[in-house]
Order: structure tokens, then sequence, then C-alpha cells
């Protein structure tokens, strides 16, 4: 059970919000804040989610009927359709598939074991997107670096002609802020040694846990450089072939993968309004991914959160009346490798009349929901302060205006919208994103409840409140 005591403000949060106010003429201060009636609906509403919220569902269905759903294969097609099927009980105005081309890529299967100087199998995983080795597989020296920094600074007739291995660890935090450090040697990695004349790379897993399971995870291969084969050891994995260099002999390993790119498929985008009752070309934009890794079943990244958002939906529909603005749910296509519904799904908004006023994402996992940040301009400060003071007794506390939104709503950031983010603790994520591990089994059902009332009190704030949340701020 995940503890809803209620948690201390953020100490930054006041002092700015006072300077706010003080430098605003006090009308536009004033015309901001939501009404009291406004904050009163969005309580009930929190309390009915939290009573009666049923995401966990949703992500049964999603996970049961569909299970593992890569952009661009079979299962992609039928998670569109079961989305298409699924939405259409919540109480939509309008609900519209939005095509989109993905590239499909293949796992195959792969295998990677040392074979100097103490020969073993290893647990590993093709990074996706990566080449496959030839059909003989890749037996060559190993060159281990600490970190990708380690790799860049490192001279080529150190690398050439060797399987680089990156022992790099990704820091377990609440806020996940590990993440992004680790996974550049995942992205960047393959190309950066390939540059060197590195014949193929093995990283340690972009993840936390210490289970025998490897993490998978996009690559990104630069232009002009030769595509070489990339794998993911697990955490344990990793740490056999670091042992292996305490001998002091030359460490080998063998790889082999049949992973490959099958070029051009179609997706879609799911488009699902609940349309403004006052303005209905204002948008207030909920985003999930639908696609998936295909190890696990792709629960927590992103059934959950593809769940969180029809239920917080649901909620909005069975309010007696339409709110003032649009409430647009997308489910995006194409997530995990290369955002190819974002950018589809972007590019078409900027030709069309509506305007994106402010947007939240879902792709954090299940954890509970801890805190609140904003990306909003400074006049919408008591938008967001009001929003928290319904979000305080669900022990989420007040963060601070440096929210950046998910990956899925960073292309309409980049064009000016501002973004509101419920931080879910990410502490035990990283032990099963993009690995095997990641099914319904580590999912609480009353994290969800909790995360639901918070995205839908969030959510009927914004959609009502009389002033907007300006532009993302550019600092
Ligand atoms: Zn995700």
């Amino acid at each position: 059970m995940p503890s809803f005591a209620a948690s201390p403000r953020h100490p930054l949060f006041r002092p700015l919000l006072a300077l706010a106010a003080a430098l605003l003429a006090p009308a536009l201060a004033t015309a901001a804040e939501p009404s009291a009636r406004l904050v009163k609906e969005a309580t009930e509403l929190r309390d009915r989610a939290l009573a009666e919220g049923n995401a966990w569902q949703h992500a049964w269905s999603l996970t049961t009927e569909v299970g593992p759903r890569p952009a661009g294969s079979a299962a992609d097609r039928a998670a569109v359709a079961w989305a298409l099927a699924n939405l259409a009980e919540l109480g939509f105005d309008d609900i519209r598939p939005q095509p989109v081309e993905v590239t499909a890529w293949e796992r195959g299967t792969a295998e990677v074991r040392i074979t100097a100087p103490f020969p073993q199998p290893l647990v590993a995983t093709a990074l996706g997107r990566s080449v496959g080795t030839p059909e003989a597989g890749i037996e060559a020296p190993v060159v281990r670096f600490e970190s990708l920094a380690e790799l860049e600074a490192a001279k080529p007739e150190q690398v050439r002609g060797r399987i680089v291995f990156i022992d790099e660890r990704m820091e377990r935090a609440r806020d996940g802020s590990g993440y992004g450090p680790a996974v550049q040697k995942r992205s960047r990695g393959p190309s950066v040694a390939a540059e060197r004349g590195a014949v193929a790379l093995v990283i340690r897993s972009v993840g936390t846990s210490n289970d025998r399971v490897a993490h998978t995870g996009g690559l990104r291969y630069a232009e002009g450089i030769p595509r070489i084969p990339a794998f993911a050891v697990s955490n344990p994995d990793a740490d056999l072939i670091g042992g292996q260099f305490a001998s002091g002999e030359e460490v080998r390993l063998y790889l082999y993968s049949s992973a490959r790119m099958l070029g051009p498929a179609r997706s879609a985008n799911i488009i699902a309004d609940i349309r403004g009752a006052e303005k209905p070309d204002e948008i207030v934009i909920m985003g999930a991914h639908l696609d998936s890794w295909d190890l696990g079943t792709g629960a927590q990244d992103n059934a959950t959160g593809v769940a969180i958002l029809m239920e917080t939906a649901r909620f909005i529909a069975m309010m007696p009346g339409r709110p003032a603005r649009t409430v647009r749910l997308v489910l995006y296509a194409n997530e995990e490798r290369g955002l190819d519904g974002s950018r589809t799904y972007t590019a078409a908004a900027m030709e069309s009349e509506a305007r994106h006023v402010v947007g939240i994402e879902a792709d954090g996992g299940a954890g509970v929901i801890y805190r609140f940040d904003s990306g909003v301009a400074e006049h919408a400060f008591p938008v967001i302060e009001a929003m928290q003071g319904v979000l305080e007794p669900l022990g989420i506390e007040a963060g601070d205006n440096s929210a950046i939104g998910g990956a899925d709503l960073s292309t309409l950031r980049e064009r000016g919208m501002p973004v509101l983010s419920l931080r879910h603790d990410a502490t035990e994520y990283f032990d099963l994103h993009h690995t095997a591990n990641d099914t319904l089994a580590t999912v609480d059902p009353e994290a969800l409840k909790q995360a639901v009332a918070a995205y839908a009190a969030v959510v009927w704030i914004a959609a009502n409140v009389e002033g907007d949340f300006g532009e993302f701020p550019k600092n």
C-alpha cells in the first residue's frame, strides 16, 4: 500500500510565488486564480477517482489481450485496434486514428559468452535498432571503459578491432535522475565506439536491478559512421566481465545477434477528445505512448500510463458538464524507437487552428506520485498553487517550475507549450524498465488510483481555469 500522508511544501516554491505576485499586475494574478467553485469540483473529482478509479483494469486488458507491442509489429497494430475499441467505452466526443509511418525492427536472437580467460555464458539482449552480427558471430578481445566519457577520450589504437565494453553503472534515485546520464552510453555509445574502430559494443545495462535481466532500449547510429552490433548485459553479468580482467589476461567475448531493421510500417496515434464547451479550440493535452519494448509485456512502460490517462478521461467525461477547454488524450505511436508519433502529431497540430494551452504526460512507471512540478509562465503560478492545494492530501509535495514534461510532448514544448508534471516515485522503476520483468505483477493497483485522482484534479482545473499558462519558460 502506498502512503498518502501529507508532506511539506517545497521550500523554494513559496518565495518564487511571492516574487511572481510582486512583479505582476494584480489584475492578471487575480484573473489567473481558479474560482472556489472550480477548486471544489476538482476536489470532489479527486475523491471520486481515488475511491472508484480502476486504471488497473485497462492496464490488465492491454497487457493481457495485446501484450508486448513494438512499433511496426502485428501487435502494435493490435494495440491500435485495442485502443480504438476501448476508448469508445469511456465517454469521448470524438476518437480518431492519425496514421504514422514507423520503422520496424526485429530483435531476433542473441548470444553473448566469455570465451577467455574463464569461459561462461552471459545474459544479454540486443539494443533496439541494432544491426546483427555476421552469421558466424564475432569473437574478439575486449577493451573495458569505466564510462562513455573515458571511451570518448580513448585513442583509436586502444579500440581498433576490439569489442568495447562500457561498465558504467546507473544510480538509483526516487526522481529517476540516474537515467539521463546513464542512457548516453546506450544511445550514443555504438557510434562513439565505431568511430574509433570497435567491432561491437557491449554495455552494462541502463538499469538498477541486480537480477539477471538485461535492459534493452533504443540506440542512435550517427550518420556516416559504420553501424556495429550493440548489446546490453545485466548488472551481474557486467560484474562477470569486469571480474575477468582481474586475471591480467586478455578477455575475449563471443557475440551473436540476428537483429535487423525491417523498413517502413504502418502505425497510428489515437486522438480522443472531450470537447470543450466554451473554448473547443484550446486544448489541454494528455499524452502517453501506446507502443512498448518486447521483452516484458510493457506494463509500467507504458500500459499503466495509458491506463491512468484513460481512466482520468473517463472521470472527466462523467462530470455533469463539459470542461471549458477541450481535454485531449493522445496515445502516441513509436515513442521507444524514435518519437515518430510525437513528430507526426505536432507537425499536423502546427497546421491547425487549435492552440495547445498546456500538456501533461504519463510515462514514468506506476509508482506513487510524490511531487508536482510545472514548466509554465509566472503569471500562472497561482493556478499551480491551487492545483497543489488539491494534490496535497494525496501525499504529493510541491515541486518547482523546472518541469520539461515527457518525451512525446517534447515536440510541442519545443514550440512553446507549457507543461505540468506529476512525478511517479521511480526508486524501483529502473529495476524493471525495458526488461522481461516489466509485467503487471509489479504494479500496485492502489498507486494507480492515487495517480488517476491526481491527474483528474489537475487536468480539470487546467481545462476550466480562466487564465492560461503562457509559454514554456525559455531559461
Ligand atoms: Zn516509456
